[in-house]
């Protein structure tokens, strides 16, 4: 099990296990031409197979390699994240235990308005933040969003202390709550994830995620990341 990368304030991702590395990728290629995976020697042949799966398409023998990743986040991310249909989940569920009252505030700095010319978007950039005062405008949006979520959490607790089940008593929660997930994905799709989700157009919440992931697994399959970075 490698390190956690620390994601946002109170979240991590840690790759837990996995099943391959570059090897595992031209071995997988080579038995479509029926050839011995590797004659003899790697003579830079593999490094220049992977290279041309990636820029010409030839997904499948990226399929061979396998991360499993334990992964804790807002659930407005996993929401985000649960959507990629070709990973298998395991999460941890509110109706089994009590649910921590660990919530995302966003950092100063990150806030932002709403974009104008892209509705799903914020807008950033330093022009913004001279329109406001700034860190103390930031500061007030933190205090305002940390106020709601401790009361939401004060409801959540009340509603269990009277005996409310456990599965009805979390709705009161929001959507900034932390929770814990084990991953699993195949580098190809994890690829297709990072591409969609490490994007200009991605919330910048789970990017970081998308992000620790690729280093994460850079050590496991060196080649096929850097094919990756320069081909998609
Ligand atoms: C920036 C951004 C904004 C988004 N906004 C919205 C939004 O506003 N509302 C919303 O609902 N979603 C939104 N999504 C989610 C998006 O529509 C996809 O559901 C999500 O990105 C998962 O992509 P995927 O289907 O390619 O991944 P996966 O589910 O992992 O699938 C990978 C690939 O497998 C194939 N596949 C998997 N399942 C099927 C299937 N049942 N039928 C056919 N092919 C399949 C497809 O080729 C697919 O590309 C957004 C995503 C992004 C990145």
């Amino acid at each position: 099990m490698t390190e956690a990368i620390q994601v946002l304030d109170h979240g991590f991702v840690r790759l837990v296990e996995s099943k391959g590395s570059d090897l595992e990728i031209v071995r997988a290629a080579r038995v479509s031409y029926d050839a011995e995976w590797r004659a003899g020697e790697d003579d830079g042949g593999d490094a220049k197979l992977i290279r041309y799966l990636r820029k010409n398409h030839h997904t499948s023998p990226f399929e061979h390699v396998v991360f499993t990743f334990e992964v804790k986040a807002p659930i407005f991310v996993f929401r985000q994240w649960h959507r990629h249909r070709t990973w298998s989940y395991s999460e941890m569920s509110g109706r089994y235990a009590p649910i921590k009252d660990d919530v995302f505030i966003p950092k100063v700095g990150t806030i932002g308005n709403q974009a104008k010319d892209n509705k799903q978007m914020r807008d950033v950039s330093e022009d913004t933040y001279k329109q406001w005062a700034d860190e103390y405008r930031d500061q007030n949006i933190q205090s305002a969003m940390a106020d709601s979520m401790e009361k939401s959490f004060d409801t959540y607790r009340e509603l269990l202390a009277e005996g409310v089940p456990r599965e009805l008593a979390r709705i009161v929660l929001p959507l900034s709550t932390y929770s814990h997930m084990f991953a699993t994905v195949d580098l190809h799709n994890l690829f297709a994830f990072i591409t969609l989700r490490d994007h200009d157009h991605a919330q910048p919440e789970i990017r970081v995620y998308a992000q620790a992931m690729k280093k994460l697994i850079q050590p496991i399959v060196p080649v096929a990341v850097d094919a990756f970075n320069n081909w998609g």
